[in-house]
């Protein structure tokens, strides 16, 4: 659902400077991005974005180069100047919001204090897992990481009940991986063994971090390979975990405990603070049987290995350097290419925008937003949501019957806009200045709370799962709404002035709203009903053409190949169909324009050609090798070459306007074009 959360490194946007009587100088990206020596029905992605890649190769300190971080760059620098005035003022009131801010950011650049504390801020976290005698204190250890912040063997969770979203409940999934995803540990292809030989030399140098000398560390990281390899076998393939009803499993506590003897879930629900629960949703039971298995299997003193492991994992980018530079090493050199490390100062100002981002937002939607964007976004959203309801009804695969609940439920979307009318009350949040690691941890723990603190409340459904300054979006299935941050109406290239409809119903209108509402009726979203429950409102008849559709793309999407590895058509058909509905609708949103309807060319460029090239603007991104690998691998986002080409040949006006011909790349035969929205 999401986009992929990037790295960042600041880069100005030249501001078009205007001279006073002179017209502003203005040359158009849409223009200037493209490479004209790539033919548009050969590759389009390369066409419109191609000219862009070859002027600004990837920096070392990052693994991609593109749209998302121009705009994560001018973001953070205004964060940058929010962190810094806050840090200035030193007498700042306790407890104010620029008193958190001021002292987070400034902990996180005391690098003297850093480098002193070592591993200490852990240390009573640490002595808790020393103290671990028996399968049952183990159980409990686990448990109570995941209130501090970490995660080991498994991933719990508080939000709404899928089939009652009315209430929260309380949720188990597969997870306790240090390489996050299972294909890591288990697939043999070269990529995979390179990464593996250095994840043990990562987990080595962990060890000997903790003071282990040389042959207990390479024992100890021997041995938690082997316990993840476990967990990983255990675990559901991505594609897998796209099935909702597969993957709510309701147990009462006393069924879950038959299924997993040695663990006592009614004294782990306590220690997780949710001692009240009865029921449970377990993602994958098969999982947690094998995790139940392993808590015999392996010694406690083998399981406590993992913990402190999976604990300092958790923390390592704010501890000292060594553990730091390996973690990066590791998590960024050999996973992404990346070679070199971002200065201190752009590293801390993500982690306070991660840690205190709803603090952090409130500043910014003051100093620097516009006045203007929530209704410039509401403006689009409505002319989006319009035409999605005159497709639905112009559908020639649908029935009338699941028409009718198919405009119910887009007629009921919520569209969160902007930023959030009221805002999370932090006031318990301690923050100072002499940990930047216990700060993390604080403010993780916060997060806990808050989630926990849901559990047997009324649903807030005005809560917001982003930050206004967060350049990314969102759907919900169990709100039916779709949430829009205000940063997203910024587009590189057009400061100071106003994009044309094409740009804006392009990116905007096609790649966010129109590209989010369709997930509420994607291969997931479609499962849920107008009210956000897990409930089939399709006829038998609609529903089997509805899959062979979604069938259609999954083949479309598994003949692309990135590196020698195809993309997963299965795991990654969600976005595949959002990307398609939303440059789809975002089209006939824009025909609703004046610039369309009166045909008017830009830049040479006529209406449709400006649309088209806009939409493949919002996905300029380039990758290192290393970085396309391990996207392919955990990403449910197809690459971002495929998300422009996969769906645009589909798209009848599109080959006009490029003059796509059969024997093209482009081409795709006109009976297997897939229009599902
Ligand atoms: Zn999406």
């Amino acid at each position: 659902m999401n986009l992929i959360k990037t790295t960042v490194l600041v880069l100005s946007i030249t501001a078009f400077t205007s001279c006073s009587k002179k017209e502003t100088a203005f040359s158009d990206p849409l223009i200037t991005n493209r490479d004209t020596t790539v033919s548009p029905a050969q590759d389009f992605f390369n066409y419109a974005n191609g000219g862009w890649f070859k002027k600004n190769p990837i920096l070392n300190t990052d693994s991609s180069n593109g749209i998302m971080r121009i705009i994560t760059d001018t973001i953070n620098s205004q964060i940058k100047n929010i962190c810094e005035k806050s840090a200035l003022d030193k007498d700042a009131a306790k407890g104010t919001n620029k008193q958190k801010i001021g002292d987070f950011y400034a902990s996180g650049m005391d690098t003297i204090a850093i480098e002193k504390a070592g591993l200490s801020p852990l240390n009573a976290e640490l002595k808790k897992i020393e103290e671990i005698k028996d399968v049952q204190s183990l159980v409990a250890g686990i448990a109570h990481l995941q209130t501090v912040g970490a995660s080991p063997a498994y991933s719990f969770y508080v939000t709404q009940d899928d089939k009652i979203s009315t209430k929260y409940a309380v949720f188990f999934t597969q997870g306790g991986l240090g390489m996050g995803q299972r294909d890591f540990y288990l697939e043999k292809d070269k990529r995979n063994v390179t990464i593996r030989d250095a994840y043990s030399t990562h987990l080595k140098t962990i060890m000997r971090s903790m003071g282990e000398d040389e042959a207990t560390a390479s024992k100890n990281a021997a041995g938690i390979l082997k316990l993840e390899t476990e967990l990983a076998n255990a675990s559901r393939k991505l594609e897998a975990l796209r099935d909702p009803l597969k993957n709510y499993n309701k147990l009462t506590v006393d069924q879950f405990n038959k299924q997993t003897p040695n663990i006592d879930w009614k004294k782990t629900l306590a220690v997780l603070g949710v001692p009240k629960a009865d029921t449970v949703i377990v993602g994958q039971p098969e999982f947690f049987a094998a995790f139940n298995t392993l808590l015999k299997s392996y010694t406690t003193e083998e399981w406590k290995t993992y913990l402190k492991w999976n604990l300092i994992n958790s923390y390592a980018s704010f501890l000292n350097k060594d553990i730091e530079k390996a973690d990066f090493k590791f998590f960024s050199t050999v996973m992404n290419g990346v070679s070199t490390q971002k200065p201190r100062w752009k590293r801390v100002v993500n982690q306070t925008d991660t840690s205190l981002g709803e603090l952090v937002g409130q500043v910014y939607v003051a100093e620097y937003m516009p006045k203007g964007v929530k209704e410039k976004l509401e403006e689009i959203g409505t002319n989006v949501r319009d035409v999605f309801a005159e497709h639905i009804k112009k559908l020639d695969w649908m029935s009338d019957a699941t028409k009718e609940k198919a405009l119910k439920k887009l007629s009921k979307i919520v569209m969160k806009l902007g930023y959030p009318d009221k805002w999370k009350d932090m006031s318990s949040l301690t923050i100072d200045r002499k940990s930047y690691c216990a700060n993390v941890m604080s403010a993780n723990s916060w997060d806990y709370q808050d989630m926990i603190h849901k559990f047997g409340k009324p649903v807030d459904r005005t809560e917001w799962h982003m930050y206004p300054q967060t350049y990314n979006a969102y759907y919900n299935p169990s709100n039916n709404e779709i949430v829009i941050p205000a940063c997203n109406i910024i587009v590189p290239g057009y400061e100071g002035r106003m994009p044309d409809d094409a740009v804006l119903y392009g990116i905007i209108g096609g790649s966010f709203f129109g590209h989010e509402i369709t997930h509420g009726f994607d291969d997931q979203g479609s499962q849920y009903d107008e009210n956000g429950n897990l409930n089939n409102w399709w006829t038998p008849e609609d529903l089997k053409k509805f899959k062979a559709k979604t069938k259609l793309i999954v083949s479309q999407y598994n003949k692309f190949e990135v590196l020698g590895k195809h993309v997963n058509g299965d795991a990654t058909q969600g976005e595949n169909i959002a990307d398609l509905g939303g440059v789809v609708v975002g089209y006939e949103a824009f025909k609703k324009t004046k610039q369309f309807k009166n045909n008017e060319k830009i830049s040479g460029l006529t209406p449709d050609q400006r649309y088209f090239l806009a939409y493949a603007y919002s996905w300029m991104i380039n990758r290192r090798d290393e970085s396309k690998i391990t996207q392919i691998t955990t990403d449910v986002h197809a690459p971002e070459q495929f998300r422009i080409n996969g769906p645009l040949a589909n798209v009848p006006e599109f080959y006009k306007a490029f003059n796509v011909k059969e024997g093209d790349k482009m081409y795709q035969k006109e009976n297997e074009r897939v229009v599902i929205w």
